[in-house]
């Protein structure tokens, strides 16, 4: 097997881990953000477009005859859990949260584009074409919590200045 359709192989399981991982990060955070409707939604609209990367990302690897690394699949849900739990008592935590977000998008942004050349490389044309569908997603994704990022501070500081502890988160 040549190195090249090793990497391709091993960098579709890591990124099948990463969208398990997504997929726990997002579903902790509409939890915690019922505040916040729009960051909610957009956030719930991106969930559904992880577990069908996910899917897409399976339909793949079956094609490629490759399995999913469970091991790793639920280390990567483990380590989602522990950040969801990080940020419980934070108290600024929808700020922490979409900073951690955006900073997982630009991950997902990097890994895609490396997995899309990997496979052109590899000369696998439809796995390079998911990778830029996929990440394509992210990058809507991304972008979108980049623009709300200043009306997300201004909405936090409403509730962090109310007098009712219940509105601050
Ligand atoms: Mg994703
Ligand atoms: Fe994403």
């Amino acid at each position: 097997m040549s190195d090249t359709k090793k990497y391709v192989d091993q960098w579709l399981r890591d990124a099948h881990a990463m969208e398990q991982q997504a997929e726990t990060i997002l579903e902790g955070q509409i939890d915690r953000i019922r505040h916040y409707p729009a960051l909610a939604k957009r956030m719930e609209t991106h969930l559904e477009e992880t577990k069908s990367q996910r899917e897409r990302l399976e339909d793949c690897m079956e094609r490629r005859g490759i399995s999913a690394s469970g091991l790793k699949d639920a280390s990567a849900k483990f380590t989602a859990m522990m950040q969801n739990l990080g940020g419980v008592f934070a108290g600024d935590e929808v700020i922490k949260g979409a900073l951690a977000s955006y900073s997982f998008e630009a991950m997902e942004i990097a890994s895609y584009r490396i997995l899309a050349a990997a496979a052109e490389a590899d000369g696998d044309a439809q796995t390079a074409q998911l990778c830029r569908d996929i990440c394509t997603e992210e990058e809507a994704m991304a972008e979108w919590l980049k623009e709300h990022m200043p009306n997300l501070t201004v909405a936090f500081f409403d509730r962090a200045n109310a007098d009712d502890t219940e509105a601050k988160r």
